[in-house]
């Protein structure tokens, strides 16, 4: 089954852009997926196709209309479609692994990229927009989100990365992150590759990854293995 990511955007031109180069471009060209981009534009209204409008109560900025956005996902995404609809947004749920393998195990996704100040709220609660951020961090538009959620949900589709053990065993695949990595040449500037890596015992260099895994997840991510920072007494 082909998974179907429909982009919802004001700038279709960004798309598939980093999506059509190695090995999301290659599961692109052979129909592992389809991307499809529903320009924004073409659902606006009046003369100048206008797609945003002030914020109600004032401040700065524009808002995306809420009748433009629902035009155009309900083109590409009628009632009954299974897809998720997700809405790029620094509000969301923080994408994270767990959410990629469950976007990667279904149909696809309908991904809405937000502009200006953002979307006006009615529309979210209309078409069950679920929002998805990619860190805690402001991006000027929805559209580098969306590549980043797609690129990651992408490589885990059946067939697209060659080696199959290279995602089971990468960070995140059991809540650590990865070992460390070498390759040739066996010294550089004057730092060689850990001898156990080439002694070509499997079992000692599998204990050596899995300890290298848990140092560096607990040193840089103790949260992932469960830890919780350490809170004060309360007082009295
Ligand atoms: N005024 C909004 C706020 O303070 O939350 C920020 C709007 S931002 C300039 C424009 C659009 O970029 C958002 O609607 C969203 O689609 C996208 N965006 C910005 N940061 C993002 C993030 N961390 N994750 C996902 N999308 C983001």
């Amino acid at each position: 089954m082909t998974f179907r990511a429909s982009v919802v955007t004001l700038f279709p031109e960004m798309f598939p852009g980093p999506l059509g180069v190695s090995l999301a471009g290659r599961a692109l060209a052979e129909a592992v997926w389809s991307l499809e981009t529903v320009a924004l534009r073409d659902f606006g209204v009046g003369r100048h196709r206008a797609v945003d409008d002030t914020p109600a109560g004032g401040g700065a900025g524009m808002v995306l209309r809420a009748d433009v956005l629902a035009g155009a996902i309900d083109a590409v995404s009628p009632p009954g479609d299974m897809r998720p609809r997700l809405l790029m947004s620094p509000r969301g749920r923080v994408l994270d692994q767990a959410l990629v393998r469950e976007l990667a195990a279904g149909p696809g996704a309908v991904v809405v990229c937000g502009r200006f100040e953002g979307v006006d709220e009615r529309v979210i609660e209309a078409r069950r927009l679920q929002e998805v951020s990619i860190g805690d961090y402001v991006l000027s538009g929805g559209e580098p989100a969306a590549i980043v959620l797609l690129d990651a949900v992408v490589r885990l589709l059946p067939g697209v990365m060659g080696n199959l053990a290279s995602g089971e065993e990468e960070s995140f695949a059991a809540d650590l992150l990865e070992y460390p990595q070498y390759t040739r040449p066996q010294v550089f500037e004057g730092r060689s590759i850990p001898t156990v890596l080439i002694s070509g015992d499997h079992g000692r260099i599998a204990r050596w990854r899995r300890g290298q895994a848990e140092k560096l997840t607990a040193g840089r991510r103790p949260e992932l293995l469960g830890a919780t920072p350490k809170k004060a007494p309360p007082e009295g």
